[in-house]
């Protein structure tokens, strides 16, 4: 089961490693009741080195939010693969619904980001997620699918831990109204058959596949009890260590 927290555009440098710190520190004292738990947290770019550092004797890794689709040149502000390895990055988040929104991100380019990812041995984490819409003009598992396809093809998958996928409904962002684990699950199961058809059963069935939408401790175990929910991610949750840890706690509960 993958916990991982999405920091998005907050805390600045000394909040962002005393979190870190707060995270560590609550792990070890857990001890062994977070071993079946994964951890991973994506801070802004600027922090990922000291976040690192903050981290490098806990069991979390590093991810980022974004990363470019060349390995380096003339693209002001952008961030590449190459620098995401070389401070310690493991996962990055690729097609998040606010990049898509905000920045009119394409699948295409999604795509892009998520082959480029893989190619150098970053874990791309893809985001999927209908908006409110779309799911009241049931059109949610189309738009789904197509994300998937979009952001997949030509994506070299070798084993299950090559990939991960987050299903966040666009209306469950930051908006306190975290999906049921019924619709979560329904979802789930979708994307998950989807992923068999491209991967094979054998690979696809481990892909973690993640749900995000305003999990909390209160609701996280009844998501993450559902059969084809592996885990969160979390975003506002994820600012203080006590509800980040908390929704682990949820995890290590459902998974006995
Ligand atoms: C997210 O944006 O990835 C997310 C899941 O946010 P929140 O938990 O705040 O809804």
């Amino acid at each position: 089961m993958l916990i991982a927290g999405n920091w998005k555009m907050n805390t600045d440098l000394s909040d962002g490693r005393t979190l870190a710190e707060n995270i560590a520190s609550g792990i070890a004292e857990a001890g062994s009741r977070f071993d079946s738990v994964e951890f991973a947290v994506c801070p802004p770019f600027v922090h990922l080195q000291a976040v690192g550092t903050a981290l490098s004797d806990a069991p979390v890794s590093l991810g980022a939010q974004d990363v470019h689709r060349e390995d380096e040149g003339a693209y002001t502000s952008d961030v590449s693969a190459p620098m995401l390895t070389s401070v310690g990055c493991t996962y990055v988040i690729v097609g998040h619904s606010e990049r898509r929104q905000y920045y009119d991100e394409t699948d295409g380019e999604v795509n892009q980001k998520a082959r480029q990812a893989r190619e150098h041995g970053l874990v791309p984490i893809v985001c999927v997620g209908e908006t409110l819409d779309q799911r009241k003009g049931g059109d949610a598992e189309a738009v789904v699918t197509a994300q998937l396809d979009g952001a997949l093809d030509g994506v070299a998958v070798n084993t299950a831990d090559d990939l991960v996928v987050a299903y966040e409904p666009v209306w469950a962002i930051g908006t306190g109204e975290s999906a049921s684990p019924t619709q979560a699950q329904d979802m789930h199961a979708v994307i998950r058959t989807h992923l068999r058809d491209r991967y094979g059963s054998e690979g696809a069935d481990d892909i973690p596949l993640l749900y995000g939408g305003s999990m909390k401790p209160h609701n996280a175990a009844d998501l993450l009890s559902k059969p084809d929910v592996d885990g969160g991610l979390i975003g506002s949750a994820s600012l203080e260590a006590e509800s980040f840890l908390g929704i682990a706690e949820r995890a290590a509960t459902v998974l006995g």
